[in-house]
C-alpha cells in the first residue's frame, strides 16, 4: 500500500487517481487544513470504489505511528505541507513547523516502520531566480523565499538521511507550475480565498467570481513583457509521481532530484489567450505593477526525468486550459 500524505489536496487527489488506475493500493492521510472531504468522495467516484483516508497531522508522532501500525505501507508520497509564498513570509515558523518538522516526524515514523522509499514534493522555488532557462537540476539552489527554503531544507535532510542510511530510495520532484484538472471535471484546484496563482484566478474570472485579472508586470524582458513560466498539466505531474514511485519500488537506493515540467515557457498573456480559446469566455485583464519577488522567466529542462524515470509531459497548454475550465465550470464554487 502507498501512503499519500496530503493526499486530499490538489496534486494528491490527481496522483491518487493515476496510482489507483495503475493498480496501486493507496491510503490518503490529511489534516484537511487546505482541502475538503468532498474531494476524497469525488476521487472515490473516479476510482469506482472506496479510497481509505485517515484524518491526522504529519507533525503528530501518535498519528503517524498509528497509521503505519494499521496499514502495511511500502512507500510514501509526501505532499503534506503549506505552499503559499506570501504567507510563508508572514508566518515563517508555521511554515518551518508544517513543512520541516512535519517531514522529520514522518521520517522518524518511517524508520520505526522500516519503510525506506519516499517521493517528496519539492518545487522549482528551490532555484529562486535562475541564471538561465531551461533550468537543469544542476542549477544553483538559492530559494528566494521562506517557502522555497523549507523545500530545500527537506531536500537536504533527505540527502543527509541517505548518507546515514544508504538503503533508502528517495525521489525529490521539483514541480514547475501545476495547472489543469482531471478530465472528468470531478476534482481540480480549489484554493481558499483569493487565488495567488494565475490559472485559478483566470478560471474564477471566467465563472464571474472575480471581475478581472491583474497581470503583474508588462515590462519584463520577455517577448510580450509579461512573466514566462512552465505550466504543467496536473495529470502529467501525477504520471510523473507514478514513474518516480515505480522507480523507488525497484529499490535503486539512491537520491534522485528531477524537474517535473514541460520544457516550454508561456507568458501570462499566452495563457490568457489559450484559456479564452479553450473556454470561449473573454477574460478581462489589465496590466499592473510587478508583484514583489516574481522572476521574469523560468522554465524547466525536464530531460533528466525523461532519461531516469522514462517520463515526459504529454499535454499541451490548450489541454490544461480546457480541463481547468471544465472543472471550474462544473464546480463554480470548488468543493464548497
Ligand atoms: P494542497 O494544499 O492542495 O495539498 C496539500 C495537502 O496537505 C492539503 O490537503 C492539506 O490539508 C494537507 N496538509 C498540510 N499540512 C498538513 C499536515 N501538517 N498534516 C497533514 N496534512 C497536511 O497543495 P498541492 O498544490 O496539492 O501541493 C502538494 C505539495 O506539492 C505541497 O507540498 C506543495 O508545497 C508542493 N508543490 C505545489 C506546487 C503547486 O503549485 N501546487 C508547486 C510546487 C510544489
Ligand atoms: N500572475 C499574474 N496575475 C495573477 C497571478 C499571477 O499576472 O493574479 C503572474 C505572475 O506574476 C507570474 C505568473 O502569473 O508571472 C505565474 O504566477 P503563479 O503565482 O501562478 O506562479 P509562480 O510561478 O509565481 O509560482
Amino acid at each position: 500500500m502507498i501512503l499519500l500524505t496530503g493526499g486530499a489536496g490538489y496534486i494528491g487527489l490527481h496522483t491518487a487517481a493515476v496510482l489507483i488506475g495503475a493498480g496501486h493500493e493507496v491510503v490518503l492521510f490529511d489534516n484537511f487544513s487546505n482541502s475538503k472531504p468532498l474531494g476524497v468522495e469525488r476521487l472515490e467516484a473516479i476510482a469506482g470504489r472506496p479510497v481509505p483516508c485517515v484524518q491526522g497531522d504529519v507533525r503528530s508522532r501518535q498519528d503517524m505511528d498509528g497509521l503505519f501500525d494499521q496499514h502495511s505501507i511500502s512507500a510514501v508520497v509526501h505532499f503534506a505541507g503549506l505552499k503559499a509564498v506570501g504567507e510563508s513570509a508572514e508566518q515563517p515558523l508555521r511554515y518551518y513547523d508544517n513543512n520541516v518538522t512535519g517531514t522529520l516526524v514522518l521520517l522518524e515514523a518511517m524508520i520505526r516502520a522500516e519503510v525506506r522509499r519516499i517521493v517528496f514534493s519539492s518545487s522549482a522555488c528551490v532555484y529562486g531566480d535562475p541564471d538561465f532557462s531551461p533550468v537543469p537540476e544542476s542549477a544553483a539552489l538559492r530559494p528566494a523565499n521562506t517557502y522555497g527554503r523549507t523545500k530545500l531544507m527537506v531536500e537536504e535532510i533527505l540527502r543527509d538521511l541517505h548518507i546515514a542510511a544508504p538503503d533508502w530510495s528517495i525521489a525529490l520532484l521539483r514541480y514547475f507550475n501545476p495547472v489543469g484538472a482531471h478530465p472528468s471535471g470531478l476534482i481540480g484546484e480549489d484554493p481558499n480565498g483569493i487565488p495567488n496563482n494565475l490559472m485559478p484566478f483566470v478560471t474564477q474570472v471566467a465563472v464571474g467570481r472575480r471581475p478581472e485579472l491583474r497581470v503583474f508586470g508588462g515590462d519584463y524582458p520577455t517577448p510580450d513583457g509579461t512573466g514566462v513560466r512552465d505550466y504543467i498539466h496536473v495529470m502529467d505531474l501525477a504520471e510523473g509521481h507514478r514513474a518516480a514511485l515505480d522507480w523507488t519500488l525497484c529499490d535503486p537506493r539512491e537520491v534522485l532530484a528531477a524537474n517535473l515540467g514541460t520544457g516550454c515557457g508561456y507568458s501570462v498573456l499566452d495563457l490568457v489567450k489559450a484559456f479564452e480559446r479553450a473556454s470561449g469566455q473573454a477574460i478581462p485583464h489589465r496590466i499592473v505593477a510587478r508583484r514583489a519577488g516574481d522572476v521574469a522567466a523560468n522554465w524547466a529542462d525536464p530531460s533528466f526525468a525523461g532519461q531516469r524515470l522514462g517520463w515526459t509531459a504529454q499535454r499541451t497548454l490548450d489541454d490544461m486550459c480546457r480541463d481547468a475550465w471544465n472543472w471550474q465550470r462544473q464546480n463554480p464554487r470548488g468543493f464548497a
